[in-house]
């Protein structure tokens, strides 16, 4: 495809602002001119405080050290997640989700042996969290960052305020030489064929531009409503479609957590996430089972806040996706695709690997409308493979507490991976088969998935015909893997301390 001279972002949020950075970076030296358009009256969804450990590699991409955006966005360090309350089975009530690292690659083989011999029905130790040393971290309230180097790398996450990251990004780009525009977009014109020619604003006249990014938003401004792209609902795999979010203080002379906690509730989930200067939570709820009122109520008890006058803030959405989140000239990233819900915060990956990938494939010097379909088919992928490892927690649950946890776990709508993974664990002899089938078109990979079923419990009850040859085996394997774990993170720093040497 031939380069733009003028590439028009609209939208200032983390989206609009992290696709200029990668934007700017690609393609600034070639002479292509970036606008950003956002409306700051309008303002941005101001949620989402968690990422993957692929944020790392956006800021290493950027050439952007920790101790310059960390301490300006209030971000602290994320070695995993735990989910406590997902699963009554005993001795299963929570469990952590690790970033799988290369540290863990001796103990993991074992950790999966003894799933093994669990899912046969053996009496072994299989709960995740003596397996991996991310755990470990988190349990001891360590960060991931170690005194002296460790045996080998760790991956990790953060944890940030929104609204800093995106007003961060901004003053980047800016020093990137992106143009921004402060204003509101009031409608978007096309042409015969159906591509934007340009966009009206109210103050600053028409904006033309070669290629325009839609990163407005839930409103999906330019792709859903100006080129009609429709949002393929979700809703019958993942029932969440609303959360209500409220702060509470952190004090960073006590022991700051590394880990987000991710906590069943009556009716859904509720996150706490600790940022250098206070928490972030908020109740992730189905507004089928219950009102805006009850889970403000339901949230307000949990944090102990019932009489606080802090105000909560609502949102809702609609789980989904697009089919095209690359039409005509315009791509869409960030909430103008759609979204699924905040569990296991996949969704800033998402940005990062459409613009990315968007990237590529517009600089591909054989670009046909053949990549263009490849590029939102492997899109789909990406989400659709999100879609089965959240939809995975739900199905695995054990509560009984309400009708949406009973509704979540007999659920029958599933893909046919998930289906397949599922009965594979369940039916003890398969997982392994099954894993190495998806592997290439599953987004969460092996470890994740133990790590979910095991960690719940999903196992069959302990057989009578026990294998005592099996249990010693495990039992050493638990030892091992325990000890090492131990071992391995004795090297760490407070999370705190580590925390304060930024500031
Ligand atoms: C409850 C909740 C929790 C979440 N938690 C996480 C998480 O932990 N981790 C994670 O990775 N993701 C999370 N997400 C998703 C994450 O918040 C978004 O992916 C991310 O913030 C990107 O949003 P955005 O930039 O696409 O949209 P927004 O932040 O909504 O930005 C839209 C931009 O478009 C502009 N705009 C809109 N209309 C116009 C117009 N007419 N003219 C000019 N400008 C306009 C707005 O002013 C704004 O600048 C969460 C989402 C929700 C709803």
């Amino acid at each position: 495809m031939s380069k733009p001279n003028h590439i028009v972002i609209v939208g200032g949020g983390t989206a609009g602002w992290m696709a200029a950075n990668l934007m700017a970076q690609a393609w600034q030296s070639q002479g292509i001119k970036i606008t950003v358009i956002e409306s700051t009256r309008i303002g941005t969804i101001g949620v989402g405080e968690g990422s993957t450990p692929y944020l790392r590699q956006f800021f290493h991409r950027l050439n952007i050290p920790e101790a310059e955006w960390m301490p300006a966005c209030h971000a602290t360090f994320k070695c995993g997640i735990s989910f406590p309350d997902w699963s009554t089975n005993k001795g299963y009530e929570n469990y952590f989700h690790p970033f799988y690292s290369m540290i863990d690659a001796p103990n993991a083989p074992l950790f999966f042996e003894n799933c093994s011999y669990r899912r046969q029905g053996s009496d072994v130790f299989a709960h995740p969290n003596d397996f991996f040393v991310t755990s470990k971290l988190a349990q001891a309230k360590k960060s991931p960052i170690a005194a002296t180097p460790p045996r080998k790398p760790v991956e990790y996450g953060y944890h940030f305020d929104a609204e800093l990251l995106g007003q961060y990004l901004a003053k980047k780009a800016l020093e990137k030489g992106v143009n921004h525009i402060d204003d509101k977009v009031l409608s978007v014109e096309t042409i015969a064929d159906g591509s934007i020619s340009h966009l009206i604003t109210e103050n600053s006249g028409e904006l033309h531009a070669d290629f325009f990014v839609d990163c407005s938003g839930f409103s999906g401004l330019l792709i859903q409503q100006t080129l009609g792209e429709k949002i393929t609902s979700k809703k019958g795999y993942l029932k969440c479609d609303s959360a209500v979010a409220l702060p509470t203080p952190l004090n960073l002379q006590n022991n700051v957590p590394s880990e987000t906690v991710s906590k069943a509730l009556k009716y859904g989930w509720v996150w706490n996430i600790p940022l250098t200067k206070r928490f972030g939570n908020g109740y992730v709820y189905c507004s089928d089972y219950i009102s805006k009122a009850e889970a403000e109520a339901e949230l307000r008890q949990h944090l102990g806040m019932e009489n606080s006058d802090a105000k909560a803030v609502h949102l809702h959405w609609q789980p989904g996706r697009l089919e095209n989140h690359w039409r005509k000239n315009c791509v869409a990233i960030g909430l103008s695709q759609g979204f699924l819900e905040p569990l296991e915060a996949p969704m800033l990956y998402l940005v990062q690997r459409t613009t990315e990938n968007f990237i590529a494939y517009f600089q591909h010097e054989n670009f046909n409308s053949d990549l263009k379909t490849r590029f939102n088919r492997e899109i789909n992928l990406l989400i659709d493979g999100t879609v089965d490892y959240l939809q995975a927690h739900y199905k695995a649950n054990t509560r009984d507490d309400s009708q949406f946890w009973i509704d979540c776990r007999e659920n029958t709508c599933m893909s046919p991976s998930l289906s397949a993974i599922l009965s594979g664990w369940d039916e003890s002899r398969n997982f392994e088969m099954v894993m190495q089938e998806q592997a290439n078109t599953q987004v969460y990979q092996r470890a994740s998935w133990y790590c979910l079923l095991a960690g719940m419990g999903r196992f069959k009850p302990i057989s009578e015909a026990d294998n005592n040859v099996n249990k010693n085996r495990a039992e050493q394997n638990h030892q091992n893997a325990n000890q090492d774990c131990t071992a391995q993170s004795e090297v760490f720093i407070a999370h705190n301390e580590h925390l304060r040497t930024m500031t």
